[in-house]
């Protein structure tokens, strides 16, 4: 009960601050930089940053940190944990 309905936690700003928002990165678009790519350590299916995976509901741009947690691996179901940066 003691929520006003406005509170002040509301921010409504994308592209002011994409270090603390992540998800606002993609309004900037995809040419985000040191993009990095991830492998599944059980199958190994890449998932690159700067492509993203559409088909599975990842933008093009999408950091690694920004994929939801409960997303896992569209060939072996496998979590992001079980995933490694992969040094190209
Ligand atoms: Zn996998």
């Amino acid at each position: 009960m003691g929520q006003n309905g406005q509170g002040d936690g509301v921010r409504q700003r994308p592209c002011q601050n994409r270090n603390s928002e992540p998800n606002l990165i993609l309004c900037e678009g995809f040419f985000v930089d040191e993009t990095k790519t991830w492998m599944c350590l059980i199958c190994g299916w890449i998932y690159d940053e700067l492509l993203g995976a559409p088909e599975q509901g990842l933008a093009p741009g999408m950091r690694w940190a920004d994929v939801p947690l409960n997303w896992t691996c569209p060939e072996c179901a496998a979590r992001k944990e079980d995933f490694e940066l992969v040094q190209i």
